[in-house]
């Protein structure tokens, strides 16, 4: 059997004394595209903001290509907690858009896509500058290059978002309701191009979206998340068409 790319152990994690997960187990294969549904407030952005290593689990395991996030070997063999070094090199497996973009606005779009690996990996310039434009090429933005954020659409500016996100040519890629911020004419665009990107690649998405065409469309499994527990999960078309609990009933019955 192929080895998950993502592994969540019986993850919990509360804020204060909420316990907003309660035991997430869930294993994602490499180049799964899993849709992550549910009412607000279950928890969806935590599980994959736990993954961008943005949060700490309370309690529990993740594992990315079977490296632990939060611990690491030391010289003896000893487990200890996890150094910058090592969430930096397991953050490059994985590339995350938010629903609001985080673009710099003194900076062109080109410059935006090539910060972090120049400044934070160090890479060569010419190679940065080369793959940023093959990225800004694959979201359709090639002339756009030499222009600032505040030039863009809400749109044209998620789709640099992703192209800045796929710079590290990441196994994983998170997109948390990248579309929900949008003005509803500019959505289409965005779920195009994560359209191309699920069709083209070999790599792993955990997409949170209220856009359950677009799940149906391109998930190979769609998971519903309730009050911090995964309620339902499996294929898309069972689980969107001929959901079985009362509750992912109750919440389909809204989006249709
Ligand atoms: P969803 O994405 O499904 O809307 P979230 O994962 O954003 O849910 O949030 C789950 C719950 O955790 C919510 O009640 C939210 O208020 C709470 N929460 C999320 N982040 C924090 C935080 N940093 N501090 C305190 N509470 C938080």
């Amino acid at each position: 059997m192929e080895e998950p790319i993502v592994q969540y152990k019986d993850i919990h994690k509360s804020f204060g004394d909420v316990e907003v997960l309660k035991g997430i187990d869930l294993d994602i294969l490499p180049g799964e595209k899993v849709a992550l549904i549910g009412p607000s407030g279950s928890g969806k952005t935590t599980i994959i903001r736990l993954l961008m290593t943005l949060e700490q689990p309370t309690s529990g395991i993740i594992e990315v290509n079977g490296r632990n996030l939060w611990q690491m070997t030391d010289k003896k063999g000893e487990y200890i907690e996890a150094d910058d070094k090592h969430l930096r090199s397991i953050r490059g497996d994985i590339g995350m858009v938010f629903q609001h973009f985080n673009l710099f606005p003194h900076m062109t779009i080109l410059e935006n896509c090539m910060l972090a690996p120049t400044i934070v990996s160090k890479k060569d310039k010419n190679e940065v500058r080369k793959t940023a434009l093959e990225m800004l090429d694959k979201v359709g933005l090639s002339d756009k290059v030499e222009l600032y954020p505040n030039q863009l659409s809400g749109g044209q500016k998620q789709r640099v978002a992703m192209a800045r996100a796929l710079m590290m040519r990441p196994k994983v890629m998170l997109f948390d309701e990248v579309t929900s911020a949008l003005d509803p004419e500019l959505v289409g665009e965005v779920l195009e191009v994560i359209r191309d990107l699920a069709k083209a690649g070999d790599m792993a998405m955990i997409l949170v979206t209220h856009e359950m065409d677009f799940a149906l469309d391109i998930a190979d499994r769609v998971l519903f998340l309730n009050e911090g527990v995964i309620e339902e999960q499996g294929d898309p078309r069972e689980i969107l068409v001929t959901p079985k609990s009362a509750r992912l009933k109750d919440f389909l019955v809204r989006f249709t």
